[in-house]
C-alpha cells in the first residue's frame, strides 16, 4: 500500500498555513482522508527535518507517516 502523502495533488483542497522551508503546515479544508487511518485530518505537518516539536491538545489523535524523505504527522481534533 503507498502511503506517500501528494500535497500538490490535493492542494485545491488544502490550505498552506506555514512554509518554513523544512516545514510545512496544512490545514484541511475539504475533508482529504488521513493515509493512515482514512479519517479526514484536521491538520497536516511535513518536515524535512530529523525531528519536529508539537504541542497538540490532550484531546488530539495523532497519525505518522514516514516517508524516505520527510515525515508527516496528521492530527485529528
Ligand atoms: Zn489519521
Amino acid at each position: 500500500m503507498d502511503h506517500q502523502v501528494d500535497f500538490e495533488a490535493v492542494r485545491h483542497r488544502v490550505k498552506l498555513l506555514r512554509d518554513t522551508g523544512s516545514e510545512r503546515v496544512y490545514e484541511n479544508r475539504d475533508a482529504v482522508g488521513c493515509p493512515s487511518c482514512g479519517e479526514p485530518f484536521t491538520e497536516a505537518l511535513v518536515s524535512t527535518e530529523r525531528t519536529c516539536q508539537l504541542s497538540p491538545e490532550p484531546s488530539v489523535d495523532l497519525c505518522v507517516v514516514r516517508e524516505s524523505e520527510r515525515i508527516v504527522v496528521f492530527t485529528h481534533a
